[in-house]
């Protein structure tokens, strides 16, 4: 019988535990943490988006990094597979609004608590407070893990599923990459993604709390748009949060931040011309009223101000006494805000962490290492890191059940 050690119980090593103990193997799972599955608690605020029934061509479309590498993968797992799986270990799903699904009791704990069902019956050995400090090998392939206390243990295959650097109290803290350098195993150097945007403006720390809806989004790198989504975003007292920041900060990860730009379309709903339209309108509807009055009737209170001052308008004069270079200035800003962005969050903070395991070095149908024998890898360890709707889940479960089921039945 093979012995597969699973390093990480999180949701790449609960599904690569079991599945490499489904697929006959005899299977530990290692998890230097007091408990499994910390980090899925806290995922999709207590929820956990587990998934996303999507297309995979939609599926892939959400991966920022390496969505190619996850063909074979998406293959073996769809999304419609996972929830069945869930549902017959006792956590039946429902689906949201934008293909989401959750577990039906709306509690993260419940998907933990099925695999751990699972973990049980299938007799696989769970090793909590288990922290692995190297993994061990003979002659270029993989014969075992030793762990901080010294204990050493042999495996025809190791699976490491030690996630990423962002949330560290979840036990994520980067000790697979130190692991994967000490094989000589190549590592994109780990960045924050999925992160809040820190800006220096005084305007925009200063519309804190401020929520814009139905705004559009863009990251810009030269001429070249990198993202550009409608949407939500949100003031902060250090820059902008909200799905639209979140997701941009992705595709911002790892470039100069010098060469990009974030810019806000406020009414993406109208052309310039038809703001214009809009705003001659409401000059001669105004009568004796001031400019601000018209501000106010486009923008949020706070945001009105903002737009004025940027604008260089005085709020205080007669609205048929905007210019047109002040109709065309407020115009121009309107469509094209540019939010100066400073860096991001830390990367502790990150709801992902991008880089990682080179996927270059890793077979995407089996997971494992193309430089170490019988080393397998999954989840967010790897250089794959999607947007937010359940992906990030979906890739943890997806590439730790190819793994799974390859370090219990390698090809060779
Ligand atoms: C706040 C938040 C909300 C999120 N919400 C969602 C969501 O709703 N949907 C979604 O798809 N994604 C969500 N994500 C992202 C998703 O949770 C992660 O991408 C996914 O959990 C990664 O799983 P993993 O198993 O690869 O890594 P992790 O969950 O980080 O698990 C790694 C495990 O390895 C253990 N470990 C590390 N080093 C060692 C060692 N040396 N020895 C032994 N054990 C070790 C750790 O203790 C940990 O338990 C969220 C993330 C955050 C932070």
């Amino acid at each position: 019988m093979r012995a597969v050690a699973v390093i990480g119980g999180g949701a790449a090593g609960l599904m690569a535990a079991v599945t490499a103990a489904e697929g006959g193997a005899n299977v530990t799972l290692l998890e230097q943490g007091e408990k499994l599955g910390k980090k899925i608690y806290i995922t999709g605020k207590g929820r956990c988006n587990v998934t996303n029934l999507c297309t995979p061509e939609e599926f892939r479309k959400n991966v920022v990094r390496n969505p190619r590498f996850l063909y074979s993968a998406l293959d073996r797992l769809p999304p419609e597979a996972l929830l069945e799986k869930l549902h017959v270990w006792g956590c039946p799903t429902v689906v949201e609004r934008g293909n989401r699904a959750f577990p039906e009791s709306q509690k993260a704990s419940d998907v933990t608590r099925a695999f751990e069902r699972r973990l049980r019956a299938l007799g696989v050995t769970v090793r909590l407070n288990a922290r692995v400090r190297s993994i061990d090998t003979r002659d270029g392939r993989v014969c075992g893990v030793t762990l901080h206390s010294g204990e050493v243990l042999a495996a025809d295959a190791v699976i490491l599923c030690t996630g990423g650097v962002s949330y560290p109290a979840t036990g994520s803290t980067g000790d697979g990459y130190a692991m994967l350098a000490a094989l000589g195993h190549s590592v994109v150097q780990p960045k924050a993604a999925l992160i809040p945007l820190v800006s220096d403006a005084a305007w925009v720390r200063g519309l804190m709390g401020l929520t814009l809806k139905n705004v559009t989004l863009s990251l810009v790198r030269g001429k070249k748009v990198l993202y550009s989504e409608l949407g939500e975003m949100l003031f902060t007292h250090f820059g902008i949060s909200g799905p639209l920041a979140l997701s941009a900060s992705s595709y911002l990860a790892g470039l100069p931040l010098a060469e990009c730009r974030v810019l806000l379309d406020l009414k993406p709903g109208l052309s310039a011309e038809q703001l214009t339209v809009r705003i001659l309108r409401d000059v001669a509807a105004a009568g004796k009223k001031r400019v601000q009055s018209i501000l106010r009737g486009l923008y949020p209170e706070r945001l009105a101000d903002v737009m004025a001052e940027l604008c260089g308008i005085d709020q205080s004069k007669e609205a048929n006494a905007l210019t047109r270079e002040e109709r065309e200035r407020l115009v121009a800003q309107t469509k094209a805000l540019v939010v100066p962005v400073s860096g991001t969050e830390r990367i502790a903070a990150a709801v992902v962490t991008a880089g990682g395991a080179d996927v270059r070095a890793v077979s995407p149908a089996s997971m494992e290492s193309k430089q170490v024998r019988g080393l397998y890898m999954a989840g967010e360890v790897l250089d794959v890191d999607a947007l937010t709707g359940g992906f990030n889940l979906h890739i943890a479960f997806a590439t730790g059940y190819c793994a799974g089921q390859s370090a219990a039945n390698p090809a060779e």
